[in-house]
């Protein structure tokens, strides 16, 4: 079955429960209403009743409010009838009885309230006539007492005793009257009414035959009329007190019958009332139950649709899912089964199309891997043969470069020495000028030299730097110091301006850092004609915290075009083609001073305007975390120190090239010793085990035994001699000399060509390290 089939089949079931449980709902809540209903009219049936009750007897003892309590009756019936309609068989045939009971008891009050106006119509007038007797019984009193008066003696006495009689008649009578009225119609107690009324009326009979008697004796006048007046009256009470005492003794029976028919009706509206309320409750806890039929009717109907909906759906789609992964995993050949009709069945189809798909374009990749691999394979084998060959050609290049540097600076190394040499010769004006010419293009070539080496070193990664602590102040000063007098000549001020916010010492390649400024500095005097320089110098701290340290250069020379500024950093560039006539130059020195730069941890900018000037700012950091080399501070104030060598030390130089033995021997000379001379490394050696020296200067290129191999037998060995001081003294600049230097056991390392500061630089710290061994 399709899964939107089952869907639906839910949905229809859902609605027809839903359906079924609003229909129950309605029912129930209908059958709740109607008995409510039927109970209030019960409630308002009980209240009319208990209204014609009370009606009955407010009538009874007053005579007053019969048409309430017919209202009433007629409000019950109406009732009645109403629930009559609505009731089932067994309570209709109780209602109709009620109905009946209301009949009944109509009647009967129609009957009491036509008794009770016989009686009131008998009272009245019993009523009349004594008032009309009163009349009558005042005109003979007036009579009597008329008489009385024109009396006199034992006949006035006589009258008074007549007129008393006369006087208690009225009396008695008017008792008689109000016992009517008490007893029977206020009371309605007959025998009560029988007891007082006979001792009234005997009371009043009694007076009568007094008073007859009397009167007879003393001839008064309508005496006769008078008697016979008394006499009807007698006879009047005396069938009233029958006529009352029927009346009276019905009114009693229909109060009586009243009252239980009244007793009855309440009884019954009160069992209606208490089964209504049962009927009540029973339809409640009915309704309970229907509700809780109804909960788990819907609970286990959506129990057994989740079931089913599970096992129908969810289980067939984690099947397809476990399959999934199994496929993620890489098994391909992977089909499950789909023989249904169902979205289910279908998206198991498109499962095993799209296994079958994957399988054969899995092939495919297969396929075109193994063909790229082999072509891979191929380019690898070309690719590394090409590596091959580069890195055979950089260290070529090195090679090269390392060759050239020592053969160019070798025959410089003696140019320049012996220029210098010569220059403190007696010479004429032209010899002289020539010969400074000659200094001054060793110097320009050494210059070059020294830059094509820097650059290649920096590029061939062979440039390490020696961080020291440097003092900024210092530095700067030394450095600007060397300007001073050529800026001075040519007119320009030379200022410098160092921040407050500059610390005093940084941790940085001093060197290279003084080359850097040195360049900078050199070239804004180069290119100032007028005006000013500054070389200022501050630092801030970076995002992180970290203090980043500026130094910048700014002159008002001719500045540089803006879409030259870009390329002056290149190597062999020059802002303008005509520069390198007018300022001479290589176009090296701004290459080299950003390579330093970055290596320094900073970065170099230019801001510059053709015409007026340029600013050259550049930033480094501290590299305090790098190892600390000796302060190079040292070394080149040793220059400016009074040098006092010991003259008879024993002093070696090992050199392959005699030019340069004695140009060195020259140098030494000057400071009192005379070196002996080892033309290779091996006669070193020998030389060296053959007497004792304090200071040996060894070339590294050597034939046979090159420098370092020697220092390092002459180390091993002098072992529990005194060893030798050892400075190599080389051409090779390459960076890879220094370290190979200290590790043979080598001291110091001084770079040709040498001049006589150098030299004098190298003795010094040879004297220092003396020294140092001898404390
Ligand atoms: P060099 O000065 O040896 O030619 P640099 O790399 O130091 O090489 O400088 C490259 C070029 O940049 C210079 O030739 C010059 O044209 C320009 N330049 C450098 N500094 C300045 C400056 N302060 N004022 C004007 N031009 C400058």
């Amino acid at each position: 079955m399709r899964v939107s089939t089952k869907i639906i089949i839910a949905l229809c079931g859902a609605i027809i429960l839903f359906a079924f449980f609003l229909g129950l709902s309605r029912y129930t809540m209908n059958q709740v209403q109607l008995q409510e209903r039927r109970l209030n009219s019960l409630y308002s049936v009980a209240r009319e009743i208990s209204n014609v009750l009370i009606g009955s007897r407010v009538f009874q003892d007053r005579l007053t409010g019969a048409e309430y309590v017919d209202d009433s009756l007629r409000a019950t019936r109406t009732k009645l009838e109403e629930i009559v309609e609505e009731s089932d068989q067994i309570e209709s045939i109780f209602l109709y009885g009620m109905l009946e009971r209301v009949d009944d008891y109509s009647e009967l009050f129609g009957r009491m309230v036509q008794s009770k106006q016989f009686l009131s119509g008998l009272d009245r007038d019993v009523r009349t006539d004594i008032v009309r007797f009163g009349v009558d019984n005042q005109n003979f009193h007036d009579q009597l007492y008329l008489k009385r008066e024109s009396s006199e003696g034992a006949l006035r006495d006589q009258l008074d005793l007549v007129i008393f009689a006369n006087g208690h008649l009225w009396g008695w009578l008017n008792r008689a009257v109000s016992i009517i009225d008490r007893d029977l119609l206020l009371e309605n107690d007959v025998n009560r009414f029988h007891a007082n009324f006979d001792i009234a009326k005997e009371a009043y009979i009694e007076e009568i035959d007094t008073l007859k008697r009397r009167a007879v004796e003393l001839e008064v006048d309508g005496l006769l009329e008078y008697t016979r007046l008394l006499d009807e009256i007698t006879l009047g009470l005396t069938a009233l007190s029958v006529e009352f005492t029927i009346a009276a003794r019905e009114e009693a029976e229909l109060a009586g019958e009243l009252e239980n028919h009244g007793a009855r009706l309440r009884g019954m509206v009160n069992r209606l009332i208490e089964r209504g309320q049962q009927q009540s409750k029973a339809l409640s806890e009915r309704i309970g139950v229907i509700y809780w039929i109804a909960a788990i009717v819907l609970l286990s109907g959506s129990v057994i649709l989740s079931i089913w909906f599970s096992l129908s759906i969810s289980r067939p789609i984690n099947r397809l899912r476990d399959n999934f992964k199994v496929v993620a995993e890489g098994n391909f050949n992977l089909q499950v089964p789909a023989t249904g009709k169902s979205e289910l069945d279908d998206l198991a189809r498109a499962f095993n199309e799209m296994t079958d798909k994957l399988r054969r374009s899995y092939a495919e990749v297969e396929e075109r891997v193994r063909q790229r691999t082999k072509e891979l394979q191929l380019a690898t084998v070309r690719s590394r043969k090409l590596a091959d060959a580069a890195q055979e050609a950089n260290l070529a290049k090195s090679a090269f470069l390392a060759t050239m540097s020592h053969e160019i600076r070798t025959p410089l190394n003696s140019i320049i020495g012996f220029s210098e040499m010569l220059e403190e010769t007696e010479l004429n004006a032209e010899q002289r000028s020539d010969l400074a010419a000659i200094r001054r293009s060793g110097n320009i070539l050494l210059e070059l030299i020294n830059g094509i080496l820097d650059l290649s070193k920096i590029e061939a990664g062979k440039m390490h730097l020696e961080v020291n602590r440097v003092n900024l102040a210092e530095m700067i000063q030394e450095v600007t110091g060397l300007f001073e007098l050529n800026a001075e000549r040519r007119g320009i001020s030379l200022s410098i301006e160092l921040y407050s916010s500059l610390p005093k010492f940084v941790h940085t390649d001093g060197t290279r850092l003084q080359q850097v400024l040195n360049n900078l500095i050199s070239n804004a005097v180069k290119f100032t004609h007028e005006g000013m320089i500054y070389v200022k110098a501050w630092a801030t701290k970076d995002v992180g915290g970290h203090l980043l340290y500026y130094i910048s250069v700014e002159d008002s020379g001719i500045g540089i075009a803006k879409d030259k500024q870009r390329d002056v950093f290149l190597a062999f560039t020059q802002a303008d083609s005509s520069t390198t006539r007018q300022y001479g130059g290589t176009g090296l020195g701004l290459a080299i001073c950003s390579r330093i730069v970055e290596m320094l941890g900073g970065t170099i900018e230019l801001d510059s305007t053709l015409g007026k000037g340029s600013t050259f700012t550049f930033s480094f950091c501290d590299l305090d975390d790098l190892i600390l080399k000796p302060e190079s501070s040292d070394k080149d104030s040793s220059v400016n120190l009074p040098l006092d060598v010991e003259k008879g030390l024993a002093v070696l130089v090992a050199e392959d090239d005699p030019t340069n033995f004695k140009l060195t021997s020259k140098l030494l000379g000057r400071h009192g010793l005379i070196p002996d001379w080892a033309k290779d490394g091996r006669q070193a050696v020998d030389m060296a085990l053959g007497k004792d020296y304090d200071l040996i200067l060894m070339d590294l290129q050597m034939p046979d035994l090159d420098g370092v191999a020697a220092s390092r037998e002459i180390r091993a060995a002098y072992d529990g001699r005194d060893q030798p001081y050892i400075a190599a003294l080389t051409a090779n600049a390459l960076g890879e000399s220094r370290e190979a230097c200290m590790e043979a056991g080598m001291e110091d390392f001084i770079t040709k060509p040498i001049s006589s500061a150098d030299m004098k630089a190298a003795l010094f710290r040879f004297k220092n390290a003396l020294l140092a061994s001898s404390q």
